[in-house]
């Protein structure tokens, strides 16, 4: 029987952790009950440096049920990403499947159990993925939105909708936790991992209490970080520049030639004029250039895994 850990990223949330914890535990004493998942499973919770009574929260909640509840504190505030995977982490060697979500209860718990039923089809990464948001607010939909097109125009593959909600099985966490990349951006990565994957439909609820801990200046830094930790495509587009302006610049040589033998010109001009485009587009091709080569340092120092082995088929080995 397959144990199952639910990681929770917890900041600050006194106000949601009352109403959480016991709908947590009892998502996983009913998938007990149905057979679904081991008796020893488990609800993980990390605090992120709150300065609130989270963690005397999490700790009661472990006095009150040690089979069940189990708590991370983190030494200082990190951010939901590297909060998240600390959790993973620590979860990884004392579980077969981990689901990952967040402490408000945005995310619907009910979809959960049809997570781990596709885990037991074979799935080892399912997303949850929102089927609409009339939930939040138009701002945060719009800027969401946003993001997720920027995101995929800049060729980085996410899942559209899909947060941080989603089954891993411990061989997933055990390939992510191959990425040692400081800058990390997990929606980023769990699909460049591989293996079978699926996804869930819910709808996002509001807040059950509290308030976000993700305001916009944290959702920018978040995006601007997703885009610059896997694309090298802004680079690109300076040497595009670069390109177009040397075209440009062709186009105002010849205008600034017929000018000059026009006898339109003051004494000075056409030479200015092609220095300005000539030199400006060297430079942004130049620039464009050496950015290739940071571009592909920044890649090699991330020694990402190369590839993710699923299965290997041999003489002596048992199917792994
Ligand atoms: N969170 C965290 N560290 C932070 C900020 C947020 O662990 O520095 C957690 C937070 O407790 C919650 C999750 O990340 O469980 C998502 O945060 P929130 O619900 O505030 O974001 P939103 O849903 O508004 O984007
Ligand atoms: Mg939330």
């Amino acid at each position: 029987m397959d144990r199952l850990a639910i990681v929770v990223p917890c900041y600050n949330e006194e106000e949601v952790f009352p109403i959480s914890e016991p709908v947590l535990r009892g998502t996983i004493d009913d998938l007990v009950s149905k057979g679904k998942v081991s008796e020893d499973s488990y609800v993980l919770f990390v605090n992120d440096g709150s300065k609130d009574r989270t963690w005397d929260l999490i700790e009661e909640a472990h006095k009150e049920h040690p089979k069940r509840v189990f708590g991370v504190k983190l030494a200082g505030n990190v951010g939901h990403q590297f909060a998240l995977t600390a959790g993973l982490l620590t979860a990884k060697d004392m579980c077969d499947i981990t689901v990952s979500i967040d402490a408000d209860l945005q995310d619907d718990v009910s979809v959960i159990e049809e997570m781990v039923d596709k885990f037991h089809e074979g799935c080892d990464i399912v997303y949850g993925v929102r089927s609409d948001r009339t939930s939040d607010t138009f701002f945060k939909r719009t800027t969401a939105q946003g993001f997720y097109k920027v995101m995929s125009g800049m060729g980085v593959k996410t899942v559209y909708n899909h947060a941080d909600f989603r089954l891993m099985s411990r061989r997933a966490v055990e390939a992510f936790s191959q990425y040692q990349e400081t800058n990390l951006f997990l929606r980023g990565i769990v699909p460049l991992l591989g293996y079978k994957t699926d996804c869930v439909y819910y709808q996002r609820a509001q807040r059950a209490a509290g308030e976000s801990k993700y305001p916009l200046s944290k959702m920018l830094a978040l995006a601007f970080n997703g885009i610059s930790s896997f694309s090298v495509k802004p680079i690109s587009m300076i040497l595009g520049a670069g390109v177009v302006m040397i075209i440009i610049a062709l186009g105002v040589a010849i205008y600034s030639i017929v000018q000059y033998c026009l006898n339109h010109v003051e004494p000075g001009w056409t030479s200015l004029m092609l220095s300005i485009w000539f030199i400006g587009g060297m430079q942004l091709i130049a620039i464009g250039l050496i950015g290739q080569y940071i571009g592909k340092v920044y890649i090699e120092v991330k020694h990402r895994p190369r590839y993710n082995i699923e299965k290997v088929l041999s003489d002596d080995s048992e199917e792994k």
